[in-house]
């Protein structure tokens, strides 16, 4: 149970380590890419901004056109020369290739104001619709003799940026993904390394706890022995204040005892020792018996034990843990219910598990409560509980049972009032 614990632990922190490096990661490798792809773009907007202007003065100087016919052909770089009225083309060096139509065709999307630049990300046209091109696109102006005669929109082909980017990409998050493995391995390490002083500790005081109650047993055995003696002993006369005095130390020993007995055993669930032998066990016979002990205690109480229990219903387990999770059960379901009503148990098989559900009509469990009564030494009321001679482990002992044969308990609300305990266990549960 304490290992399932630890190993619960230790997944959930490695989890978290895990969560926490892989948010670093991607976080590292957004804004390092983020960083760069900026930095890239900024230095080419510049670098083309710089070329139109160098491309206008040697058109100016020498007539040279601003892109080579090879550029042209393969799409590298583009320009296109319009006068003032931004209608008549004085150079369309467009070319008459897939990018250069693109490009005309996406004529609202050019940069506008002098200088500036602007990214053109556009599908083909006609039959090239499938493809995709990005250009990073410039005006500038140009100016003969202090006169402005027209303006130069230069095109730059920036697909291999963004192939490039995107292996790249792919490469470093190939690498993150690694590290991510490499942090899960070192998260589970590291959180085993945390845990181990704290398991360390539990395991000691899970000892304690144990040897504490064994050796408590005898002495607390003698005194039960003792009292009973002078209870017993007819030639002593005693006070009514005596008697009372030697009825209280009776009841709060047995109190005692059991209390022992239970941490005892909830020493041993923890060790995963609770169940001594797994055997084949007769559930309906079991059952049966359990009820016919507890029928005593209901009648006293005013309380009707009813019992639904199909016959021949047989589980592995271990019979002595499985009639003390059934005598927890019905035990409780009598002490928060009040004289005059009933207790119902009810034995079946249910979807191949063995059902046993124990329903009452008592002061019920708030679904606040329902999380919290299996936790050790929880009560709901103390005082009811204390006076109905409630110790606060019954359910977390039940729990216990019911987990190490790998079944499961569930508390439900019982109508018009009342609690229903539902306990589903595995036919062939080992321990
Ligand atoms: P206890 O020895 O006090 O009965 P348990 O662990 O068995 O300890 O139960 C924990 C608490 O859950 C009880 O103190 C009681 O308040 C509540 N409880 C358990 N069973 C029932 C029930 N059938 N109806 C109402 N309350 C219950």
């Amino acid at each position: 149970m304490w290992n399932k614990l630890v190993e619960n632990l230790r997944r959930r922190m490695t989890c978290i380590y895990a969560g926490i490096f892989a948010a670093l990661i991607l976080f590292v490798v957004a804004a390092a890419y983020a960083f760069i792809w900026w930095a890239i773009l900024d230095h080419e907007k510049q670098g083309l901004v710089t070329q139109a202007h160098h491309e206008v003065e040697e058109w100016l100087n020498s007539g040279e056109a601003p892109c080579s016919n090879d550029a042209i052909r393969q799409g590298r770089m583009l320009a296109y020369f319009v006068g003032t009225d931004g209608k008549t083309v004085i150079l369309d060096q467009l070319g008459s290739g897939p990018q250069g139509r693109a490009i005309g065709n996406h004529r609202n999307d050019w940069p506008r104001e002098f200088n500036s630049t602007r990214l053109l990300r556009m599908h083909g046209v006609g039959e090239d619709v499938a493809s995709r091109y990005r250009y990073l696109a410039a005006v500038v102006p140009v100016d003969r003799g202090g006169e402005r005669i027209g303006s130069l929109y230069m095109f730059k082909n920036v697909e291999f940026y963004y192939t490039a980017a995107f292996n790249t990409l792919f490469k470093v998050l190939c690498v993150a993904a690694a590290l991510f493995l490499a942090a899960c391995f070192f998260g589970y390490w590291l959180a085993g390394r945390t845990i181990l002083p704290v398991s360390r500790m539990y395991a000691k005081q899970q000892q304690f706890t144990a040897d504490a109650s064994h050796e408590m047993r005898t002495p607390l055995a003698v005194i039960r022995l003792a009292i009973k003696s002078l209870q017993e002993d007819e030639d002593s006369c005693y006070s009514d204040f005596a008697k009372e005095s030697l009825a209280m130390i009776h009841d709060e020993t047995l109190r005692m005892t059991r209390l022992t007995e239970n941490l005892m055993e909830l020493a041993r669930s923890d060790q995963g020792a609770l169940i001594a032998a797994m055997a084949d066990v007769d559930m309906s016979e079991l059952c049966r018996r359990a009820a016919k002990k507890l029928e005593l205690v209901c009648a006293a109480k005013g309380q009707t034990l009813l019992t639904e229990i199909d016959g021949g219903l047989r589980i592995m387990g271990d019979e002595a843990a499985l009639t003390r999770l059934l005598v927890i059960l019905l035990d409780n379901a009598s002490k928060y219910s009040p004289s005059g009503t009933a207790v119902t148990l009810r034995v079946a098989m249910q979807r191949g598990y063995l059902l046993m559900e124990v329903r009452d009509e008592g002061c019920g469990i708030s679904d606040d409560d329902k999380k919290k009564v299996f936790d050790r030494f929880f009560r709901v009321d103390k005082a009811r509980s204390r006076s109905q001679g409630g110790l606060g482990l019954g359910l977390s002992l039940a729990q216990a049972i019911g987990r190490q044969h790998h079944g499961s308990i569930k508390l439900l609300d019982n109508t018009p009032r009342g609690t229903i305990v539902q306990v589903l266990l595995p036919t062939n549960a080992c321990g």
